[in-house]
């Protein structure tokens, strides 16, 4: 055992560090740094907290930990890239349901014998820890469904879904208020598993109310639940750093959440109350626009293309994450920047199926950071591009998203590659993005597709080069 002195600065220097990690990941160059600082941070963490805070059941403890750290070392080793939003949606279901189960076990066995007004704060803790988890457990399982591709993207809209939503909410709160005044009583049992079955209807149903173009935003917001769920946690176990780690996820989830609903050009509740990407609106599919022409190119064509360009700009998707095509992108630009072409990446905010998915991508395979851009920084150059290469991208270059107001994704702000002088589009089909919405880029004069797998076809561009 360490004593309690030796506990209280451990964890301030891994608070400490927390802040430091989360300094370091805001930028691509300081990344890894970050990723020490919280790699350091949870390692002292945790031996602070096996021995200075548990006092007892070691086995128990060594057996879970072994368990646990086991399943995280094979996962971490045998999960793809492409399955990363899946990953992260289903870590975030684990401490929600950390948070249920914490808050179950300590209102069985308290530990310390509260009473009056000590015992109605900790059942308010109790009741908020187990309520977030919950829905932040169900809600995340459903996200996982969504982004693996194991539920539609298309998003339920049962009649009334919004007096269903207030239903819930009041009844969480009244078996909530219950609860606390049972507890009071030494009961409450039975109110506080009727609020969690509540919970994670409201989970489920949020979650499945949500359209494809919006999932951006419940990735994020889901972030932001578990991290409040641990500070809920933190609070029922009266463990501080859990609570301060748990208030900066919460909050950098949240401002995260802000970010992409900036960056989809959307009002958080009108998201969250569902139906945005849904397909629902007039599809563009009928417009006159889509009824035109589709130009094919060959690799060989587009390597002759890019040879002659001198400002090229290339625009990642969910598909290059899909064909992990990014290192070969990365030797296609060095071939590229070797005859002092200027080429450039542009990201779209919401490329991918998580916030900062293709930078991730970019960065394990090289690409130089100084060449890649956020969509506001590059978005008025396209007039002086002379070849956009959209790989596996499509809602992200959607011109139906500015000019179509009944498009399900109308006013989210795009990559305007079209108003370049051409555009090579890689993908395997016509078929449409997440959104579910078609793309008149397709059809334009000055957009060519290069059909295939996008690993496959930018090898032959990179041999042709
Ligand atoms: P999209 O999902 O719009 O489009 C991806 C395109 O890639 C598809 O049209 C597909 O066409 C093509 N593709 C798939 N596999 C391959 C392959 N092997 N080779 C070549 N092409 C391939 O992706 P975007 O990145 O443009 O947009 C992201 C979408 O995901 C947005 O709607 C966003 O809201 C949503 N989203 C984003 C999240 C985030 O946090 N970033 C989270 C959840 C959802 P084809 O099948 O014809 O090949």
């Amino acid at each position: 055992m360490i004593s309690a002195g030796i506990v209280t600065v451990s964890y301030i220097a891994a608070t400490i560090l927390f802040i430091l990690a989360l300094g370091g990941l805001s930028s691509q160059e300081t990344a890894r740094r970050g990723n020490w600082y919280g790699i350091t941070g949870m390692t002292i963490a945790l031996l602070a907290t096996i021995f200075g805070v548990v006092t007892q059941n070691y086995t128990t403890l060594m057996v879970a930990l072994l368990i646990g750290g086991s399943i995280g070392i094979v996962l971490a080793r045998r999960i793809q890239m492409t399955q990363m939003p899946e990953l992260v949606a289903s870590l975030h279901s684990l401490v929600g349901l950390a948070a249920v189960t914490v808050g179950f076990a300590n209102f069985m066995h308290p530990g310390v014998h509260l009473e009056g007004v000590e015992l109605t704060i900790h059942g308010i803790e109790t009741y908020l820890g187990v309520l977030i988890g919950a829905i932040t457990f169900s809600g995340s399982i459903i996200a996982f469904g969504k982004l693996s591709g194991r539920i539609g993207g298309k998003p339920l809209m049962l009649p009334m879904r919004h007096w269903l939503n207030l239903a819930l909410l009041l009844g969480a709160i009244w078996f909530g208020r219950e609860f606390v005044l049972q507890s009071a009583a030494g009961g409450g049992m039975d109110a506080l598993i009727i609020m969690t079955v509540i919970a994670l209807l409201f989970g489920i149903h949020m979650v499945m109310a949500i359209g494809g173009a919006g999932m951006p935003v419940v990735v994020s917001m889901l972030n932001s639940y578990s991290g409040w769920a641990a500070a809920a946690t933190g609070f029922m176990l009266g463990n501080d750093l859990l609570i301060v780690t748990g208030a900066l996820v919460g909050s950098s989830g949240a401002i995260l959440s802000y970010i992409m609903c900036r960056a989809m050009n959307r009002k958080f509740i009108a998201v969250i109350a569902g139906g945005f990407g849904t397909g629902g609106g007039t599809l563009v599919a009928d417009s006159a626009e889509l009824q035109g022409e589709v130009v094919p190119i060959s690799a060989v064509d587009v390597a002759a293309l890019l040879k002659d360009a001198k400002e090229v700009m290339i625009i990642p998707g969910y598909g290059m994450a899909v064909a992990r095509a990014q290192h070969t992108v990365n030797e296609i630009t060095k071939v590229l920047r070797a005859k002092k072409i200027n080429v450039r990446f542009g990201i779209h905010p919401v490329a991918g199926r998580m916030p900062g998915h293709m930078n991730v991508l970019l960065a394990e395979a090289r690409v130089p950071y100084d060449i890649v851009f956020e969509m506001d920084e590059i978005n008025d150059d396209f007039p002086d591009v002379d070849v956009s290469v959209v790989i596996g991208a499509n809602d992200i270059v959607n011109p139906s998203a500015l000019d179509e107001p009944n498009s399900p994704i109308a006013g989210m702000p795009v990559l305007e590659c079209w108003k370049g002088k051409s555009t090579i589009v890689l993908k395997r089909s016509m078929a449409t993005g997440y959104a579910g919405v078609q793309n008149p880029l397709f059809f334009k004069e000055n957009t060519q597709m290069l059909f295939g797998d996008a690993k496959e076809t930018l090898d032959e561009v990179l041999k042709a080069l």
